[in-house]
């Protein structure tokens, strides 16, 4: 059984030059991209695609980080894509990260951690209607 994640190399990953490696990481694991485009989001979606943290303190500056720059969206497949994708960028703070992952060999800031992996399949399809509705 198939399963698709949303996965974002942030502005931070944009930035840094860190696209190729995190799209070598996906196809080296064997997931395939099924979208991806370059773009810089507004607030709106910015605030939707991360409203489940609306109230956290760190609401107003993770949305500022998001929107501060071009990032890469992009849809990956295969089985357990999801968790897959998840184990491949290791923990939300990076220096809890395992080395070998994303953000444990990349980044020290719990904010800028590189990436994004949806963290369910419910989660993925929103996020996922959210970046590409062209795809459903
Ligand atoms: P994940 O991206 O691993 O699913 P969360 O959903 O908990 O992590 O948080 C979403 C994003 O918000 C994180 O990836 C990170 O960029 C940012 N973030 C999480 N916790 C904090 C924090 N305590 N301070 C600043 N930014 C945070
Ligand atoms: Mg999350």
């Amino acid at each position: 059984m198939s399963e698709r994640s949303l996965v974002l190399v942030k502005p931070d990953g944009v930035r840094r030059g860190l696209v190729g490696d995190v799209i070598a990481r996906i196809e080296r694991k064997g997931l395939k991209i099924v979208a991806l485009e370059l773009r810089t989001l507004d607030r709106e979606v910015a605030e939707t695609h991360y409203e489940e943290h609306r109230e956290r303190p760190f609401f107003g500056s993770l949305v500022e980080f998001i929107t501060g720059g071009p990032l890469v969206a992009m849809v990956v497949e295969g089985p357990r894509a999801v968790e897959a994708f998840r184990a491949l960028a290791g923990a939300t703070d990076p220096v809890a990260s395992a080395p070998g992952t994303i953000r444990g060999d990349h980044a020290l800031e719990i904010q800028e951690n590189i990436v994004h992996g949806s963290d369910s399949a419910a989660s993925a399809e929103r996020e996922i209607k959210l970046f590409f509705p062209d795809l459903f």
